[in-house]
Order: C-alpha cells, then structure tokens, then sequence
C-alpha cells in the first residue's frame, strides 16, 4: 500500500490529522493497535482549549461538541475548604468547552469513516523504517500476515507507550521527566456535578478536583499515595474522603452514588526534542506527557497537530519546507509554556511528602493573594483558556 502520511496511532492526535489532511487532499493511513472499542473506552481529559475547540470544527467534527458541551467562563479554586472563583471571561475574554476525550475520538472515527478515511485497526509490531532516506515505510502484521505502507512522511501520533519516539537514536534524543510521588485516583459517577464549573482544591489531606461530562455524568479526583491500590478504595471511601477536602457547601450538597469507572494514574512531566528526526514527526503524548492538573494532555497534542498539519499543507500544496523545518521548534516552544503551567498547577495545589508546614504555607499564600490579585488572576486564566498557537 502507498499513501502520503503514514500515521502510526489512531487516539486524539493521529485521527485529528488524518482528517484535518483529508480535507486539504492530502492522503493518508492511520495505524491503530487496539480495537476501536478499546480505544473508545479510554476515560481521560474533559477540558477543551478554545484553540482546540476552533480545530474540532475545522476539522468538521465540532457539531456534537457545540450542541452537548458545556462552555465553562471560569473555575473554582479552593484552600482549606473554602474556595474563590477565577472568571476566564472576564479576565481574558475567552473559555474552555468541556466535553469529553471519549466523545471527541467517537466523533472523529465517525467523520473518518463518513469520508472512506483508512484506519486499520488491529494493527500489531508498526515499525518505521528508513527514515533518513526520502523512501521510508512503515511495516506492521494484522492477522497473522505482514503488511508495508510506503509513504512520504511518518506521524507518530502513538502515545506514549508507542513505539515512534524509540526510532529516534540516543545519541540525538533529549529527554526531560519529573515523575510525581502521588498519583489521581478518579471516578466517574452518573451524578448531577457538584458545581457547573471544576473546582481545584488544595487540602492538608491532599489535592481533589470536581469535574464533569455532563449534566447527569460527574468525574472526580482524589491525590493518592502512588502505592495505593484501586480496590482498596470503596465507593465510600471516596465520597467520605472528598467531602473532606472540598469547599464545605460543596460537600454539604454533593450527591453521590455508584462509580461506573475508577482507576489510580500516576502523575509525570516528560518532554521528548526534537520531534522531528529525518522524515518522522512526534504528535501528542508520544512526544510530551503533562500531570493533568491544568488540562493540557489532549490540548497539547491538539496544538501539535497544529503545527504539523499546516506544515504539511504548506508543502504539498506550496512546495514550502519551511513549516516541516520548523516543526519541532514551533511545537516545543508551546508544549515547553504548558509543561510549565501545568507543573506550578500541581505544585500549588497538592501535598508533597517533603513539603512541611513551611511549604503548605507557602501554597496557601499563593492561592490567597490568586483570590485577590487580578494580574494573578489575568496570568492563570490566560494559561488556563490555552496560549495562542
Ligand atoms: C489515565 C489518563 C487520564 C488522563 N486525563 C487527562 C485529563 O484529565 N486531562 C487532559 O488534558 N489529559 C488527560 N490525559 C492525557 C490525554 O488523554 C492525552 O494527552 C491524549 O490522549 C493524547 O492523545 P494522543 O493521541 O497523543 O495519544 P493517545 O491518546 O495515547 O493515543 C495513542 C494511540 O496510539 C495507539 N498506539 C500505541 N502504540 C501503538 C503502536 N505501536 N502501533 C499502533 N498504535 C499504537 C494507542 O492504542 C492509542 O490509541 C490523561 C491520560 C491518561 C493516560
């Protein structure tokens, strides 16, 4: 098989630019390892940058979002129980959508398919190969048989776990990590949430988080010893722990229930430079990984494929390099901007095991002069709607 992209990865990043390069008749092929049911059971972000936003309807997948999101005009944060609100709008001008990574990727398989989009799911062992050379190609075996894709350009859109960032040698590959002695604890629980916009809460017994999907559909989260096991954690537990930790009208009028999905993630910043290396391309999480604390994971990979789209556009349709060159350079100056936001969002607001009582304090002045300096305010929420691309 030939085609013009070879796109290992069919999660957010690899199918938004399959689809964002359909549409500019640029030809491709999305390599997926799992079942699209598996990859649809994923339960990860919710909060959609504008800029992310603004791709989704470019792409001509923003229809369901516009009519089932929620657009959100600013957050809670809270300390000590007792929480202040950050206006986006008013701060800013601008908003976060949230609507979740599951929908996101079903719209996306589903406009995919809508215009005879290839995605090969079930798809084992992908290998690039010759990627120094102007021929390279991508081997892969689905059941049981060896297949090999031509192509101009590998998209490694593959996750972290993926297998694109290891074809990058050693010896030209720079790598940046601070993993977390905590992790997120998270439940999903078809529940009215708690408040209509997130509530971030720093607490001496560690960091929670109020979210949501939808109306009826509540996501929340609990700061977890890293050693701390799923089923150790009864769905009373972690009502009785939450309520503890947020703002106290919260936890006065939260209705809880059965969980429907729960699961312990640990938390790390990785970046991976460059993203480039002779004719593949690193997208999303197979290039960066961030805590999710400030909302960036998905956001971030939405911004890669930014970048690498026009890129791509500009040269099969101008014959320009100029933005394939430049990639790596334009898609770390932002992820690097990110990494930062969300790494001062997680130390602010969780318990650290070597913190103090000096260190606590020193967070809950951070989060006081937030509650009242408007320059404070200004700086989170730019972070917060997304850096412009
Ligand atoms: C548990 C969890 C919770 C998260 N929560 C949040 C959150 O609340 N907010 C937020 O912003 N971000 C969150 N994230 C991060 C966010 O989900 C990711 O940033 C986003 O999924 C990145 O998209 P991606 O397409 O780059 O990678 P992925 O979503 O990881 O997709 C990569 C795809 O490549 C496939 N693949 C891997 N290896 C191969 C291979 N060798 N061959 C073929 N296919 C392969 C995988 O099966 C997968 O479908 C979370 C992540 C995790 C893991």
């Amino acid at each position: 098989m030939r085609t013009q992209v070879c796109i290992i990865g069919g999660g957010p990043s690899g199918l938004l630019l399959s689809q964002l390069l359909h549409l500019k008749g640029i030809d491709t092929v999305v390599l997926e390892r799992r079942s699209r049911e598996y990859v649809l059971s994923r339960i990860r972000a919710g909060v959609l940058e504008w800029g992310t936003v603004e791709m989704l309807r470019e792409a001509q997948v923003g229809a369901r979002m516009d009519r089932e999101g929620f657009v959100h005009d600013g957050t809670y944060l809270a300390a000590s129980n007792r929480g202040f609100r950050i206006d986006f709008k008013e701060r800013v001008g601008a908003t976060v959508m949230v609507y979740g990574q599951t929908e996101v990727t079903s719209d996306l398989y589903q406009a995919r398919e809508k215009l005879d989009g290839v995605v090969i799911h079930g798809a084992e062992g992908a290998q690039p190969h010759d990627l120094k050379t102007d021929k390279p190609y991508v081997t892969y075996t689905k059941d049981g048989t060896e297949h090999r894709i031509d192509c101009d350009y590998v998209a490694g859109c593959d996750g972290f776990h993926g297998v694109s960032r290891t074809c990058i040698p050693q010896d030209v590959l720079k790598e940046f990590e601070r993993v977390y002695p905590f992790g997120w604890l998270g439940i999903l629980s078809e529940t009215p949430p708690v408040s209509d916009e997130l509530i971030y809460a720093n607490h001496e017994r560690g960091f929670a988080l109020c979210s949501m999907r939808n109306a009826n559909l509540s996501r929340y989260y609990l700061q977890v010893p890293l050693e701390d096991k799923v089923d150790q954690w009864s769905d009373h537990a972690f009502w009785d722990e939450l309520k503890r930790r947020i703002p106290a009208d919260a936890a006065d009028t939260i209705i809880t229930g059965d969980t429907i999905e729960k699961s312990i993630a640990p938390l790390r910043s990785y970046v991976a430079e460059p993203m480039r290396w002779g004719r593949l391309f690193l997208v999303g999480d197979a290039a960066h990984i961030v805590p999710p604390t400030g909302a960036k994971g998905l956001n971030l990979a939405v911004s890669d494929v930014h970048y690498l789209y026009n890129a791509l556009t500009e040269l099969y349709q101008d014959k320009s390099e100029e933005g394939i060159d430049r990639y790596s350079e334009r898609a770390l100056a932002r992820v690097w901007k990110s990494e930062r936001f969300s790494w001062s969002m997680t130390s602010l607001l969780h318990r650290f095991p070597d913190q103090g009582a000096f260190g606590q304090r020193m967070q809950e002045s951070e989060l006081a002069y937030l509650e009242t300096s408007v320059a404070a305010q200004t700086a989170l929420a730019e972070n917060y709607i997304g850096l412009p691309y």
